[in-house]
């Protein structure tokens, strides 16, 4: 038989994971593979590590992985492809806005030859004005400037085949967009529509600040284009810079007319020195980046692994060998 993964990473989300449970358990009940469910726990700091503590107990294919403080969302799907070890891993929200019912689907399409499938959201839920367009904006403006294609409106619900993850957990790069990594390695892929629901409660933890600073990290790690603006302004701010010039000493030398000028001068030391700041910035950001990856820390640092019965027992010779792999990796 098949086996399955299905990576769940959860931030606070004690009163929504038990939800989530109860409306998976009916669909893995009903699936012809032998399923896995990976909570990653991102340093909640409320009852979430209780929680799964609880469906551990009730459900052996459930396991947990915890880690020592938050790392962010795409460090936690990132520890629980490391872990998995089946023929397929899915990732899934645990907000219930990614429904469940949808993964028999994700699987028929793979099954159908598919290597990466993606769910795509169909239909939003009302998540608010503001993140519904910065998000269309911001994908249009990466599928532009970057030279790999992102799908709009795929969010992390997807369905990767062994490939895939292997590929994925290749590239230990700090700054991490899955979504473009997924995008940069390829595959044959498929996408699934869905309807996205409205969170089951509490609320996003994508704040703006975060969600920057994954637009940041997109942009910076699958585009040289910032890099190349800086060139291409610094060029054209320059040429202008020297027309300027000689008309200045033109007019002065020809017309002898000796301009009171201040008003240009302030002009151009001011934009001047905006492109120079804009440009430095560019480059410091991306030699932010290059220190960032010379330091080589691991991405994320576990404080607690609890594997259900099923992973250890059944899928126990794999498990070790995923363990002593993802190992090496995190220290690499
Ligand atoms: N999440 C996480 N670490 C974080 C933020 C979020 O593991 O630092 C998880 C969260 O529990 C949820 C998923 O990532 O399962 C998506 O997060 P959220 O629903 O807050 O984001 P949104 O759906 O609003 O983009
Ligand atoms: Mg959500």
């Amino acid at each position: 038989m098949k086996s399955i993964d299905i990576v769940v990473p959860a931030f606070n989300e004690e009163a929504c994971l038990p939800r989530f449970y109860e409306r998976l358990q009916p669909v893995i009940d009903a699936l012809d593979y032998e399923v896995r469910v990976i909570f990653v726990d991102d340093g909640s700091t409320d009852g979430t590590r209780r929680v799964i503590g609880e469906l551990i107990d009730r459900d052996p294919r459930i396991s947990l992985l915890r880690f020592a403080r938050n790392f962010g969302h795409q460090a936690a799907l990132t520890a629980g492809l490391d872990q998995a070890d089946a023929d397929a891993v899915i990732t899934i929200d645990a907000d219930l806005q990614h429904p469940p019912e949808k993964l028999p689907e994700l699987l028929a399409a793979w099954e159908g030859g598919a290597e990466l499938v993606s769910a795509i959201r169909a239909r939003t839920a009302d998540v608010g004005g503001f993140k519904r367009l910065s998000s269309k904006l911001f994908y249009r403006l990466l599928n532009v400037i970057s030279p790999v294609s992102l799908t709009l409106d795929s969010p992390d619900f997807r369905l990767l085949d062994r490939k895939v993850v292997e590929a994925v957990c290749a590239m230990r790069e700090q700054s991490r967009f899955l979504r473009g990594m997924y995008a940069w390695v390829g595959f044959e892929s498929a996408q699934v529509p869905y309807a996205e629901d409205a969170r089951a409660a509490g609320q996003s933890h994508y704040s703006l600040r975060a969600m920057l600073v994954l637009a940041l990290s997109a942009v910076l790690s699958f585009s040289r284009v910032p890099l190349r603006l800086a060139t291409y302004l610094g060029l054209s701010v320059s040429l202008l810079a020297f027309g300027f010039g000689v008309y200045a000493l033109s007019m002065n030398l020809v017309f002898h007319q000796v301009i009171r000028g201040w008003t240009s001068l302030a002009v151009l030391v001011s934009f001047l020195s905006g492109v120079q700041l804009l440009t430095l910035g560019v480059l410091g950001e991306y030699l932010g980046q290059v220190l960032e990856e010379t330091k080589g820390r691991p991405l994320y640092v576990l404080s607690e692994r609890r594997l259900g019965a099923a992973g250890s027992g059944a899928r126990a010779a794999g498990e070790e060998a995923a363990g002593a792999k993802s190992s090496g990796r995190e220290s690499a």
